[in-house]
């Protein structure tokens, strides 16, 4: 059989070799089902590829990211390039793909899973049953709008400068992201700003609401601000479905959101690009947890990040929702039953490593 879907795997460092083998095992057993076949394409990415080939990624390999229908990947950095020149540290690798991949929409699912209610900073009866999602725009706003700068005053003082821009077109391609996702959930998107006082707030409201009224009539939207989000979040954060917010305000909610879950080995990711004509849409998925070289090679390193991530891939750009459901339950059960990692260990069961959560994983997906 040719293979139908094609992706790249980028493990990085750390602990990225060690759980993308689990998110690999995961694949196969996919494969195994006979739904889709794969054509996997595997490369050194970060500090790996500064070893292999003297740069965090090569052009060969954002040209491949670019063929792939996806590309999974692990997490990249460590004390051994801590001192390389800047231009060519591993993280380098990841603004770079995203950027060349055209990747603006960053999806962070907050799904508290029931066998670790008990983890979130927030009591279980505010959280349990919690699954929202957080749409964060991430290539433009005031991270990268100009003007922006240090500059020495007249009077020997400094001014530092970052400009918050956002165009018509940046609001609309992310709001569709969102509006799309919605569409498929509980059907409410929440617009977050700062309208009251920011012009480019002013600006998402408007395109938004002009969005919403013409293409997706379905859906409905409501209107934040981004300090009264952080609040909400913290007081009933089960009133969200999905949550469309700009670069700088989403970098900080998502965070929140995230440890209302109660661990980074938990949390996936995907950025996804517009749709071209054929209806293909750049995918880039990655656990939200870095290269953590304080336990790297340790076989201790919780694996399910990255399957979880695999499970959004499989969702959002191969469009196979029973796997990536059948996936996700699968990881619910085994914490809710088998050992755990030492991250979230719990008295009473067993620690176990990385590879056997991967074997507990598979052991529940088989007997689906
Ligand atoms: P980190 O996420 O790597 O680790 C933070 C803490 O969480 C550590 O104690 C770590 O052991 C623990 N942890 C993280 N993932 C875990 C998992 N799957 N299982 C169990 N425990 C886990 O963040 P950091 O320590 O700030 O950064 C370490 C390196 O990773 C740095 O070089 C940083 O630049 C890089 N980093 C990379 C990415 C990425 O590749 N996207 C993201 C964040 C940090």
């Amino acid at each position: 059989m040719t293979a139908n879907k094609t992706l790249l795997l980028l493990p990085g460092d750390g602990i990225g070799p060690e759980v993308m083998t689990q998110a690999r095992r995961v694949l196969d057993w996919v494969q195994k089902s006979g739904r889709a076949t794969f054509q996997i394409f595997e490369d050194h990415v970060g500090g790996a590829a500064i070893d292999a080939y003297g740069v965090p990624v090569t052009d060969a390999i954002v040209q491949k990211a670019k063929e792939v229908d996806a590309v999974l990947f692990g997490s990249v950095g460590g004390p051994k390039w801590d001192n390389v020149p800047f231009e060519i540290r591993p993280e380098a690798a990841l603004l770079r793909l995203r950027s060349e991949l055209g990747v603006f929409a960053n999806l962070r699912p907050a799904k508290v899973f029931d066998a670790l209610v008990e983890s979130s900073s927030l009591k279980a009866e505010l959280v349990r049953g919690l699954d929202i999602m957080i749409v964060r725009e991430c290539i433009g706003g005031i991270y990268f709008g100009e003007p922006r700068g240090i500059e020495t005053l007249p009077d020997g003082t400094k001014r530092g400068v970052n400009t918050e821009v956002y165009t018509t077109h940046e609001i609309q391609r992310v709001g569709r992201v969102a509006f799309d996702l919605a569409a498929k959930r509980q059907g409410r998107v929440c617009s977050v700003e700062k309208a009251n006082v920011m012009e480019s707030g002013l600006l998402w409201r408007q395109v938004m609401t002009a969005l919403r009224d013409a293409e997706y009539p379905d859906v409905a939207l409501s209107h934040m601000y981004a300090d009264n989000c952080a609040m909400q979040l913290a007081k009933n954060p089960r009133q969200f479905d999905v949550i469309v917010t700009g670069n700088l305000f989403g970098d900080i909610l998502s965070d929140l959101a995230a440890m209302l879950t109660g661990s980074l080995g938990l949390l996936p990711s995907a950025t996804l690009g517009a749709k071209d004509a054929t209806g293909r849409r750049p995918g880039f998925y990655e656990p939200i947890h870095g290269s953590a070289p304080d336990i790297a090679g340790k076989g201790v390193a919780n694996p399910m990040a990255q399957i979880l991530s695999l499970a959004l891939l499989l969702r959002y750009s191969f469009d196979m929702e029973e796997d990536a459901a059948a996936i996700e339950a699968a990881v619910e059960r085994v914490l809710a039953k088998a050992g755990r990692t030492p991250d979230i260990k719990v008295e009473g069961r067993p620690v176990i490593s990385t590879t056997e959560m991967g074997d507990a994983l598979l052991a529940e997906l088989s007997a689906t």
